[in-house]
Formats: C-alpha cells, sequence, structure tokens
C-alpha cells in the first residue's frame, strides 16, 4: 500500500447555500487509509477553494455516465466508465464493448465448475493510474494513458486477460499458485481470443526468450505456453480442470499426474526441453 494515501476527513455544513465564512486556512484531518488491502484505495472528490474576489467560475460539464452492455447470451451486464478517459469512450462503446459482448461468454463456458455461476454483472473503470490493469471481485481498473497507446497493440486483449479474472473468481489465497491464476487468462487470451497476435506461442519464443532460464512456473505468457502445450499433448480438458480445482479449494501439486499421468515437474521438464529446442538456433 502507498504510504501516501490518505483518508480525508472534511465536515461540510448543512446549509449548502450562500457564504461559508471568512477563512485563513483550511485544516485537514488526515490519516492512513488501509495497510492490508492492495485494493482499499478511497476514493478522492475535488475541493475547490476560490478567492471571493474571483471571477465567476464556470461550471463544469458533467462527466460522461457509465454505460452498460449486455453479453451476446443476455446473461451479463457490463458495466463500462470512462468519466476519466474521454479520448477512450467511442473506443470502449464500439471495439472494446463488442469483444467483451462476445468473449465473456465463451469465457464463462469454458471454465464452470459445480454449483458455480459467474458473476452476472462487472464493472469496467478506464482511468489514468500507475499499472497496467487490476481485477479486484467484479471491478476492473485499467490505466487508460497505456491503453491509448495500445489501441491497435494490446488494449483488448489485456481487458480479456481481465475479464477471465472476473470469471475465475477468486483470488491468490494459499494453495493457489499464482502461476496458474495468472496462467489460466493469458492462455485463453493469447491462444483463443487472439492466436493471430502471437503473443505467447511459439513465434513469440523464438523472438523473446533466446536467452531464458525457462520454467513453466513463470507465469503469464509463459505459463500460457506451457498450458497450451499440455492441452494438446495430454489433455484438452486440463485448463478447465484446474480451473474448476483453483476455484473449489481442492487443487493440488498431484491434479497433474491424475489428469496427464505426469507430474507438474515432468511435464515441465518435457516441455521445456521441447521450447528449447525450438528456440536455440539451428
Ligand atoms: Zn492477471
Amino acid at each position: 500500500m502507498d504510504e501516501n494515501t490518505f483518508t480525508l476527513k472534511l465536515t461540510i455544513p448543512a446549509n449548502t447555500t450562500g457564504s461559508l465564512g471568512k477563512f485563513r486556512y483550511l485544516l485537514f484531518d488526515v490519516s492512513v487509509t488501509e495497510r492490508e488491502d492492495n485494493f482499499g484505495d478511497t476514493f478522492y472528490s475535488e475541493i475547490d477553494v476560490i478567492d471571493a474576489d474571483a471571477p465567476a467560475v464556470i461550471a463544469a460539464t458533467a462527466p460522461a455516465k457509465d454505460f452498460t452492455i449486455k453479453t451476446s447470451d443476455g446473461k451479463c451486464t457490463i458495466t463500462i466508465n470512462t468519466a476519466k478517459a474521454p479520448a477512450l469512450k467511442e473506443w470502449a462503446e464500439t471495439k472494446l464493448a463488442s469483444a467483451l459482448v462476445e468473449w465473456y461468454p465463451k469465457i464463462v463456458a469454458q471454465l464452470p465448475s459445480e454449483g458455480f455461476t459467474a458473476p452476472d454483472h462487472f464493472k469496467i473503470t478506464l482511468k489514468p493510474m500507475d499499472n497496467v490493469a487490476y481485477t479486484a471481485g467484479q471491478e476492473v481498473v485499467a490505466n487508460s494513458d497505456w491503453l491509448k497507446n495500445e489501441l491497435n497493440g494490446e488494449a483488448i486483449g489485456s481487458l480479456i486477460h481481465e475479464a477471465v479474472h472476473v470469471v475465475q473468481h477468486y483470488g491468490y489465497s494459499s494453495g493457489k499458485p499464482g502461476w496458474l491464476v495468472e496462467g489460466i487468462p493469458d492462455y485463453i487470451r493469447w491462444f483463443q481470443y487472439e492466436p493471430q497476435s502471437h503473443g505467447a506461442d511459439s513465434v513469440w519464443l523464438q523472438k523473446h526468450l533466446k536467452n531464458f532460464p525457462l520454467k513453466y512456473t513463470d507465469s503469464y505468457r509463459v505459463s500460457a505456453n506451457f498450458l497450451d502445450w499440455v492441452a494438446r499433448k495430454f489433455d484438452p480438458t486440463i485448463v478447465t480442470q484446474m480451473n474448476a480445482a483453483l476455484r473449489d479449494g481442492t487443487y493440488e501439486v498431484g491434479l497433474w499426474k491424475k489428469f496427464t499421468g505426469k507430474t507438474a515437474d515432468e511435464l515441465g521438464a518435457e516441455w521445456k526441453q521441447e521450447v528449447a529446442a525450438l528456440i536455440s538456433p539451428k
């Protein structure tokens, strides 16, 4: 948690018209909001202090409202907020919306588990921030500055990745290996949503992993490549099965042997050998 994040308590008098009075100083009573929860951010509103003799302030136009879309199967409502990223409004309403409308049901179909119903609504907020994107439950927040430069690149794919997190509906609690939690969204993104981008397949490995100490647990694209390899060679349902176990809390490393006949490390070694042969210069 950023130590510089504070809660601001400000008492506003009930009388909202007329003058507040004459002040020389404003005293802010501040304290740290949150130390434990990475997503315990506080929303700030704006406080304007205006000189009584200042020229009249022109009223700001109201920020664009949320807009909502329904997935192609009618089962999920997605709200997208571009109030802090007006430049992305049109892109969000057209390209992003149509990708999510089509793909959310596909993601849900691929990641079922007993007794589980995927979220029937979630929200995406686009705004300037430090990271690329994160998902906390049914709230996705993505960096509008980064997206703006990626409109013809990674923008939509990165939000397909986040939509998978919404469907996974679990975090990084104990026993859930992070490489698998992140490998699954990248597998769906790079091998199903946009295989033509070659973002995690052998083309990508050849370009990016020349001298890489390759491990199947390297997460994201590397783990996605491993999952694709296991799915093709051993069990096409491996991602569905592993995701269900992660969601149910029954994941354990022995499951790899159960589904493929080989331990995770045996699979990892075999995969690495194939990939190394592929990416080493002939
Ligand atoms: Zn992720």
